[in-house]
């Protein structure tokens, strides 16, 4: 438009969201849709939380409609410091805890606290397009770090690390969009290459609960161990994303003040009728239970999905087979673009998300990511034996 020379450098280095045009294509009712990252609404418990918005609106009337404090809810962030201490053995007190409008406002306002212009950032590749979306808006370097069956490749992290680089943004578990997790040798190399550095590592961990075989839970690399980490959690997964509740644990409570102040400049506290009902959510109901159920539920979706490219694909086509989460990863024959594929795709309507905007700077990679949570098992075969006919063809 005529307002283009208005535009700050900031939003002109930003990539537009390819969220976005994914969503409407999900919406035509038409499509198979592998291509969004929504949880199965199913999973939403919304009977529970309408027993639960009625109680708060008694029980605490004009709180839940009044300004409140940044930090956020104390009652909410003590619950989320007694369930990671007892689950991962942390020492958090509510003070190491910051609500913040879902986890993708996390990844805004950490970048917005560390990054000036041309400063590095190290995050995996490929690597959440949201969080690459948030961090480019302050304009960093990025350095992109190979991600392997085991995790991090430790070798090209300790380049990486050569260069001025103020964080590095992993996804240690079920990992947003490859489904690939880091295992425990990884993380303790990670660790000990970190020990030494002032660097802040963030751990997004949107899916860690979601391992569908329950049981349990590999340490955190930072969380716990290393004093500059900052660990990301939020209720999108297992509760509801429409509500936005996430949060930020952090040891270094200097460091979270500090994104505590970003946080006012930006919205002044996460939506606070929000955080009453997660919580009062929590504290009536056996959140575990709910979270088996999703597990046990992704776990079949999943398996829909790779026993169905077990039969449709063909031998050259490769694909993750995830433990846990909401997406798998698939490689197509070198020199194949997923992107050239996607308007075919849709023509047999069936969506997928061509794996370009999870790297940076990269376009027609022979790589897709494919979300299994928002099809029911017959829909997943059908869907997958139209992209086989597509794949068969190239
Ligand atoms: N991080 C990762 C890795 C994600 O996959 C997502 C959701 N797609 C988010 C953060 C943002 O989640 P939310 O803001 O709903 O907590």
């Amino acid at each position: 438009s005529s307002m283009e020379h208005l535009l700050s450098e900031r939003i002109k280095s930003t990539p537009p969201s390819f969220i976005r045009s994914i969503l409407k294509t999900a919406a035509d009712p038409q499509i198979i849709s592998f291509a969004g990252g929504l949880p199965n609404p199913v999973s939403f418990p919304q009977e529970e939380l309408l027993v639960s918005m009625e109680r708060i609106v008694r029980d605490y009337g004009s709180s839940l409609f009044q300004y409140s404090i940044t930090a956020g809810l104390p009652e909410l962030r003590q619950y989320i410091a007694d369930r990671y201490n007892r689950r991962f053995g942390l020492k958090l007190g509510i003070e190491n805890i910051l609500i913040t409008t879902g986890s993708q406002q996390a990844l805004d306002l950490i970048s917005k606290v560390l990054l000036n212009t041309g400063d590095g950032v190290i995050v995996e590749k490929p690597s959440y397009l949201g969080a690459i979306q948030a961090f480019s808006q302050y304009q960093p370097v990025f350095y992109p770090v190979e991600l392997t069956e085991e995790g991090m490749d430790i070798e090209q992290l300790k380049d990486a690390l050569k260069h001025d680089v103020k964080f590095i943004y992993a996804i240690p578990d079920f990992q947003n969009p490859t489904g690939l997790s880091y295992c425990a040798e990884n993380r303790a190399c990670i660790r000990e290459v970190l020990r030494e550095r002032e660097i802040v590592l963030v751990e997004d961990d949107p899916y860690g609960e979601l391992r569908f075989d329950g049981g349990g839970r590999i340490p955190y690399i930072g969380a716990g161990q290393l004093p500059g980490s900052i660990l990301l959690g939020t209720f999108s997964k297992t509760v509801t994303p429409g509500m936005r509740t996430g949060f930020m644990i952090c040891a270094d409570t200097e460091l979270l003040k500090h994104i505590s102040v970003a946080k006012e400049a930006s919205d002044l506290h996460t939506n606070i009728f929000s955080q009453y009902l997660i919580w009062d959510y929590l504290m009536h109901n056996d959140y575990d239970a709910h979270i088996d159920q999703i597990r046990q539920l992704y776990k079949e979706q999943a398996q829909a999905m790779t026993e169905a490219m077990d039969r449709y694909f063909p031998e050259t086509v490769r694909y993750t087979r995830p433990r846990g989460g909401m997406f798998l990863w698939v490689t197509l024959p070198e020199g194949v673009s997923a992107l050239s594929l996607f308007p075919k795709a849709l023509e047999k309507k069936v969506a997928f998300v061509p794996g370009d905007p999870f790297y940076i700077n990269m376009t027609d990679t022979n790589t897709m990511r494919l979300n299994f949570t928002n099809a029911d098992c017959s829909m997943i075969d059908e869907g997958i034996r139209r992209l086989g006919e597509l794949l068969r063809e190239i």
